[in-house]
């Protein structure tokens, strides 16, 4: 019961301090304040596009194939290239380390990103996975 209670205070400040907010700051920018809460989380706003990608590589069934197709880019690399499929399952999901991931496939052309594409068989888009996680990589190195 008390902890019922505790949570229903939570809940009535919190919209209460919601409310003022709005009413006494009224022109506050919402991206504004979250790139500058997370800027040393190393987290940056999304566009809508980017937004709707994250959907889309949730479709990977993990299954090997990208990764089977590239086994001579991967000797190649010396392993530093762990092949598409941890990227699109791991490394393309954590934005703060995307600049490490956009190393990692920057030998991969857009050709190879398209054939990738048409043998996965649920479709990953390879290639808009490597533009946003370029784009977003080139913004955490501008100053
Ligand atoms: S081929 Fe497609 S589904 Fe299979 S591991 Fe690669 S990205 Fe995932």
């Amino acid at each position: 019961m008390t902890s019922l209670l505790h949570a229903g205070w939570l809940l009535a400040w919190s919209l209460v301090r919601t409310l003022l907010r709005r009413i006494l700051l009224p022109n506050r920018d919402g991206l504004v304040e979250f790139t500058r809460h997370y800027a040393n989380d190393r987290l940056m706003p999304l566009t809508i596009s980017e937004r709707d990608l994250i959907p889309r590589l949730s479709a990977c069934i993990g299954c090997g194939r990208c990764d089977w197709y590239q086994t001579q880019h991967t000797v190649a690399s010396r392993s530093a290239y762990r092949g598409m499929m941890a990227f699109v399952l791991s490394a393309s999901r954590s934005m703060p380390d995307f600049d490490v991931a956009a190393d990692a496939m920057a030998n991969l052309s857009e050709e190879q990103l398209s054939t990738l594409r048409q043998r996965c068989p649920v479709d990953i888009p390879f290639s808009e996975l490597a533009g946003f996680v370029r784009s977003k990589a080139q913004l955490m190195l501008s100053p």
